[in-house]
């Protein structure tokens, strides 16, 4: 997997103050996406055990409380990138106790493969779909397009 930024301490992708992982790899094209540059799979640094080890490390740092982990892209239920998050997020159930995870996606969640929902069984919330630039509004909170949902999974709260 390769990953296109990293913020260690984020207050706009989620709630509360968040570490957030910007991956690389996209394949929906969406028309008027703000993120083309991480549309290549390829694209961006390599994710490599160290950035996981700084972000396990983030997550459990106890002067700058962080209240989860937020992954977006990019897509990180890319298929090129699902091995990268599952490792990642085991980690975090494993050594981060009481994290939230919120994961963006342009897949619809209904029609996610065996594969994509091995994954969100770790994700508290997903927001899910395609950005529609006919749908979109600054009102919508944590998404861009009414047609994207904000589902509930597995809240650790
Ligand atoms: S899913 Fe997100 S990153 Fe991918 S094309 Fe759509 S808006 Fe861009």
């Amino acid at each position: 997997m390769h990953l296109n930024a990293y913020y260690p301490v984020d207050v706009v992708n989620g709630p509360g103050t968040r570490c957030t992982l910007f991956v690389s790899g996209c394949e929906h094209q969406c028309k008027g996406c703000y993120n083309q540059s991480t549309w290549r799979a390829d694209s961006g640094i390599l994710f490599t055990s160290e950035i996981e080890d700084q972000i396990i490390a983030d997550l459990n740092c106890t002067r700058i409380r962080r209240q989860g982990l937020s992954l977006s892209g990019g897509d990180p239920l890319h298929p090129a990138n699902l091995d990268a998050v599952l490792h990642l997020l085991n980690r975090v159930r494993n050594e981060c106790q009481g994290k939230d995870v919120w994961c963006w996606t342009g897949y619809r969640f209904g029609q996610l493969t065996t594969e994509q929902q091995q994954v969100t069984a770790l994700i508290d919330v997903l927001i899910d779909g395609k950005f529609e630039q006919a749908l979109a509004s600054p009102e919508l909170p944590w998404r861009g397009s009414s047609n994207q949902q904000v589902i509930t999974l597995n809240c650790t709260k």
